[in-house]
């Protein structure tokens, strides 16, 4: 906790004062704030407004709805911007407005305003002694439990998850993992299977408010087990490894897109998903119109508007032996044109179906001086390589890792096929 809190309780009030001195506090003190004084019921209460940030919302044009005053709203607002900046306040935000009269019957007054920012941040404004305002920053204090689930898949790793109650976001993530080698579409199979171990983060009541990362990630595909550890080398960056300290990242991913939304390669029967052929040089990834496609490797954009049958088109050149082309958008991201330079991982487009196209779908080519080649004969090196005290510091962090994941207790493992 930061600074010495001083509560002053006001007599018959809802609320005691704000903490004095530095403008952070942690949500205990949220909490002693918004702590009735008394159990009396109050023969002036608060009136409470609460109100979800919409696209286009202000948040004086939020307060003015909640019934205050410009005037007033402009005073608070003036507070509040010495903790936040109001005009960061985006759709969905949560903010509270508290009005209450000074004495029964008398006009309501601006009494408190709470914006959640997000899971750890909370700005409370409160009216002070003086008649003026005060805001602070709330940081919660979160803890992370490590969870872990796992599934057979029986027609899509998406729904296996979801049977499993893994978070769509988790998810996400698990799928971004592997698909530096794992195609999405076509390399997983009935009774395939996945675990993943994460952590889930915890407010002070004891309320999961959000996932954490993830530490162990594991598909088992035709067989071959993939079971990769999350692990920050001393220069602070983050990767997953395999047991023997190789790092999965590669120059370029094999499924450049939002893998979660790839409709199952099989059972389909609709529209037949290819693979590279001699006749199709490409990939194709069925997926609903308005998919992310991702920029498989860090490039330059080379190419990017409508190419004949191919339709909406990004072309991005990575080094002077690779590039990659991505076809049938839809769109393209804002910002996305030639000359531009790309980070691996970076929104590009969206999944569309113009141009020569039966239905919406990512036509996904790897070039190699300028010769379209099959992903599966792709060799590229894997990323980083532990070695020396570096290794040692992976292997020991991992087998910690394995410990704690084999001690979960079984109420916390779930598992699920869908
Ligand atoms: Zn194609």
């Amino acid at each position: 906790m930061l600074g010495v809190i001083a509560i002053t309780i006001i007599a018959g009030a809802l609320w005691a004062g704000l903490p004095s001195g530095p403008a952070k506090a942690t949500e205990t003190t949220a909490a002693a704030i918004a702590a009735p004084a008394n159990s009396e019921p109050s023969p002036n209460p608060p009136v409470i407004r609460n109100l979800v940030v919409a696209r286009g919302d202000t948040l004086m044009a939020l307060m003015v709805k909640a019934g205050v005053p410009r005037g007033e709203a402009y005073a608070a607002i003036t507070a509040v911007s010495k903790v936040y900046e109001p005009r960061d306040i985006k759709p969905g935000l949560r903010v509270t407005v508290t009005r209450r009269a000074n004495e029964p019957g008398d006009p309501l007054l601006l009494w408190g305003l709470d914006i959640d920012v997000d899971v750890r941040q909370r700005v409370a404004l409160r009216r002070d002694d003086a008649g003026g305002f005060r805001a602070v920053s709330l940081e919660r204090a979160l803890t992370a439990r490590v969870v872990q689930a796992g599934g057979v898949i029986k027609s899509s790793l998406y729904l296996a998850g979801r049977r499993a109650e893994v978070p769509a976001a988790v998810l996400a993530k698990l799928i971004r993992i592997f698909s530096f080698d794992v195609d999405f579409q076509r390399d997983v199979q009935p009774d395939d299977s996945f675990e993943v171990t994460y952590e889930r983060l915890h407010d002070e009541a004891g309320a999961a408010v959000a996932e954490g990362a993830i530490l162990i990630a594991e598909m088992v595909l035709s067989g071959k087990r993939m079971r990769l550890y999350r692990h920050v080398t001393e220069d602070g960056e983050t990767d997953y490894y395999d047991a023997r300290g190789r790092s999965v990242r590669k120059a370029l991913v094999v499924t450049p897109i939002d893998g979660a939304r790839i409709s199952s390669g099989f059972g389909r029967r609709r529209h037949p998903i290819l693979g590279y052929t001699k006749m199709h040089r490409g990939t194709d990834f069925a997926a609903p119109r308005g998919t992310p496609v991702y920029g498989a490797g860090r490039g330059v954009i080379e190419r990017a508007g409508r190419n004949g049958a191919f339709g909406h088109y990004i072309r991005i050149r990575h080094n002077g032996t690779y590039k990659t082309a991505y076809a049938h958008l839809k769109g393209y991201a804002r910002g996305v044109k030639r000359g531009k330079r790309v980070k691996q991982g970076q929104v590009i487009g969206y999944v569309g179906s113009s141009g020569r196209s039966t239905g919406p779908h990512l036509h996904y080519e790897i070039l190699r001086n300028g010769k379209q080649i099959n992903p599966k004969r792709l060799n590229l090196p894997s990323g980083r390589i532990l070695k020396g005290a570096d290794l040692a510091r992976f292997q020991a962090a991992r087998g910690a890792l394995e410990e704690r994941a084999a001690g979960l207790p079984g109420a916390q493992r779930t598992a699920g096929a869908d």
